[in-house]
């Protein structure tokens, strides 16, 4: 797997305009120059997604949307089109988030058409599994994340070029939606392994190491986040509450 630590900010929509456009302003000064080995993407609200990434757009940082419609065009009110993401300077997608499952009965098959969709248009999709509190409880942990994945992935052809991010996000973690427990590093690497053999059953070894990065999203601040990153089948974290003020989400990426 890539060497690179990804650290993505899910700004959901807890941003306005004016908040959103003075955010993106302030990455734009604070890190004028990513630490090396950093890759770092910013995901607003669709509204200002364009505005975020026209200001991000002469730095390193990318943006990203958090979600997307499986169709390209057509008569889907309310949805947004990939090709718009794509045109509107967004180079990832989160797919299959507990939040969309939870508030918008997300599918797996939704998060596969949405997949496919958005790999067929260039962009990198981050698709969101993890366990809730009860299926952790009830030993189903494992048994979730493989048909999360597997129910997500079968069937798409990954070539060498396509890039897809698994974020591990158990529900229990998520600091705001779900319980805000910090996991222990030894739990989140166990699950990470068990990412990596589903992907290995679905697509072998040289598109795994070529293409799949596996992060972790939940509850992650500057003080945690190198217990994570520093486990060595975790490439990155997904950040949400912790993303959304400036200083700490530098001290994140220069920690990580
Ligand atoms: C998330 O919702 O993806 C997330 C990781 O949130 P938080 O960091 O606030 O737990």
């Amino acid at each position: 797997m890539s060497e690179e630590t990804i650290i993505i900010a899910n700004w959901k929509i807890a941003l306005g305009g004016k908040e959103s456009g003075e955010l993106a302003e302030q990455l734009k000064k604070g890190l004028r120059r990513l630490p090396d080995g950093k890759e770092v993407i910013v995901c607003p609200s669709f509204m200002w997604l364009q505005k975020v990434s026209e200001i991000l757009a002469k730095t390193d940082i990318k943006t990203g949307a958090q979600d997307c419609f499986w169709e390209e065009r057509g008569a889907y009110t309310g949805n947004v089109s990939p090709l718009d993401l794509k045109e509107s300077g967004c180079h990832y997608v989160i797919l299959g988030h507990s939040e969309r499952r939870k508030y918008l009965s997300e599918t797996n098959l939704m998060v596969h058409q949405k997949a496919r969709v958005v790999l067929n248009n260039g962009m990198t999709p981050i698709i969101c599994v993890g366990e809730d509190f009860d299926q952790r409880q009830g030993s189903q942990k494992d048994y979730a994340i493989i048909r999360q994945l597997s129910e997500s992935l079968e069937g798409i052809n990954v070539a060498t070029d396509n890039k897809i991010i698994v974020a591990y996000e158990p529900v229990w973690a998520i600091s705001t939606s779900g319980g805000g427990i910090k996991p222990e590093p030894e739990e989140v690497s166990y699950s990470a392994d068990v990412i990596r053999h589903i992907l290995l059953d679905l697509y072998g070894n040289e598109i795994v190491n070529t293409c799949f990065r596996i992060i972790y999203g939940g509850s992650v601040n500057s003080s945690c986040v190198a217990d994570y990153t520093k486990l060595p089948n975790i490439c990155g974290v997904l950040v949400g509450s912790a993303s959304l003020k400036i200083e700490e989400f530098v001290e994140i990426i220069n920690n990580a």
